[in-house]
């Protein structure tokens, strides 16, 4: 669910990079921004190797632009799942191949009692890993960039490794770019992949986990169709597998590992290109009919209102996305508003149709009037149209990521206030609506999330 297609038309957050565990984490959460990551260069240590199928794997096991991250983030992210953890469960069995709707493959768990993977044989002896401590894998898959991390147990991320998305080059040539990735990230904590216990991807792009594929893509026309479920799973045999698009799995992160810790119910939207985000029920993903719930962005709050890019109009996408946030200020100072913002712009050398959602923020964290006044319209609309969220879903956290995180109280504060005056009474009041705790690593932990999923009884 969620409006995911945007990923593919914006660069990715970069990370720095550094070796051996030391803390590197990002304090901006702007994800909308572009940034370009350092990198160092790190030969990969596998021991296994990814099986070839019939697709014509690219063999090349270094790129200049990989790199290793290694990380931890126990200084950003609390720890502590309650038994929802336990209690979640994989999505309900498809029609397609035998797989579980969330992409698991379905498969038999090793009989050791040291052992969490599984496996095609439930014989102990078939299975070499029971010594082994578990590792989880993950790849966040965006249009420009792909970043593969290897993940302990309980899901803290040891390394990670980043390249650009070979796009021009189709499908094909980015699910080799997806292996050989895995086959150095794991190499990072001296595994090869298939001796993980699962990999997570995901997705950012529209993805249908009933039949494993990925829908059509706008701006890589080649993707539609392509049995992403099956090309991995033959890659990796004996690995869980789960795979669902970036918005599910931000949401399956920031429940897990993030500011929606402990809840049952927890609705995640993030204010990037669009409104995506996805809801978490009973301790599992809602998904709805064609994966395509939790669509709060499109909501509709103005009747006739600003036009959408779903082709409707008045939608909450169309006034408080990023886009729409710099489109909405734009309007204002061709109305000759903001004379002192108008001319700071100019003296930068800023043209007032470049003006982005970046610029607003940064303008209303150093005070500018006329930023604060737009980002409290701004809070108004989101607001709005989480109210309307709340009083159908009533979930005891709304997480909110994107221009959420990077404006803080001064976007927060007026739209929890908006969310209380708006959502039906004894509901708003009693929902938390907290900034996202993962900030520029929701993508890595959207693939481990994932991972932990595909382990799931
Ligand atoms: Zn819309």
């Amino acid at each position: 669910m969620g409006r995911v297609s945007s990923r593919w038309s914006t660069a990715s957050a970069s990370t720095n990079t550094t070796v051996c565990g030391s803390a590197t984490a990002k304090t901006d959460a702007s994800s909308y921004s572009t940034r370009t990551g350092t990198t160092s260069k790190s030969g990969p240590t596998s021991r296994g190797r990814i099986r070839s199928t019939s697709i014509p794997w690219r063999t090349s096991s270094t790129s200049p632009s990989s790199s290793i991250a290694s990380r931890s983030r126990r200084s950003m992210v609390r720890r502590s799942r309650s038994g929802a953890a336990a209690r979640r469960a994989t999505s309900p069995a498809s029609s397609w191949d035998g797989r579980t709707a969330s992409g698991s493959t379905a498969r038999a768990a090793c009989t050791s009692a040291r052992c969490t993977r599984r496996t095609k044989s439930s014989s102990t002896a078939a299975c070499s890993r029971m010594d082994q401590p578990r590792y989880l894998l993950g790849l966040d898959v965006g249009g420009t960039k792909i970043a593969a991390v290897v993940a302990d147990g309980p899901g803290d991320i040891l390394a990670k490794i980043r390249r650009p998305t070979p796009a021009a080059l189709g499908p094909d040539a980015i699910v080799a770019e997806m292996t050989d990735m895995l086959t150095e990230v794991a190499g990072a904590v001296e595994i090869g992949p298939l001796d993980a216990a699962a990999l997570g991807v995901s997705f950012g792009g529209p993805y249908d986990p009933v039949r494993g594929v990925v829908r059509d893509i706008p701006n890589l026309p080649d993707w539609g169709g392509v049995p992403l479920l099956r090309l991995l799973s033959d890659a990796l045999p004996g690995v869980a597998l789960a795979i669902d698009n970036d918005a599910n799995a931000a949401a399956l992160a920031e429940w897990r590992f993030g500011a929606g810790q402990g809840a049952e119910h927890m609705l995640y939207l993030t204010m990037g290109t669009g409104i995506g985000g996805g809801i978490v029920s009973d301790g599992r993903l809602y998904r709805g009919l064609r994966n395509a719930g939790g669509e709060v962005g499109h909501t509709v709050l103005v009747p006739d209102g600003a036009e959408c890019g779903c082709g409707h109009r008045g939608c909450l996408e169309a006034y408080a996305s990023g886009p729409a946030i710099a489109r909405r200020a734009i309007e204002k100072l061709e109305a000759g508003e903001g004379v002192e913002f108008a001319d700071a712009l100019r003296d930068a050398g800023i043209a007032l149709l470049e003006l982005k959602t970046e610029s607003i923020v940064e303008a209303a964290r150093d005070g500018v009037t006329f930023a604060m006044d737009h980002l409290a319209d701004t809070a108004f609309y989101m607001g709005w149209g989480i109210a309307n969220a709340v009083s159908i879903l009533a979930p005891e956290v709304v997480v909110l990521g994107t221009v959420a995180t990077a404006a803080g109280d001064m976007f927060m504060e007026p739209l929890r206030r908006r969310v209380v005056d708006m959502a039906m009474p004894g509901v708003g009041d009693a929902t938390r609506v907290e900034p996202a705790g993962l900030g520029d690593l929701v993508g890595d932990y959207a693939a481990i999330a994932l991972a932990v999923d595909a382990l799931a009884p």
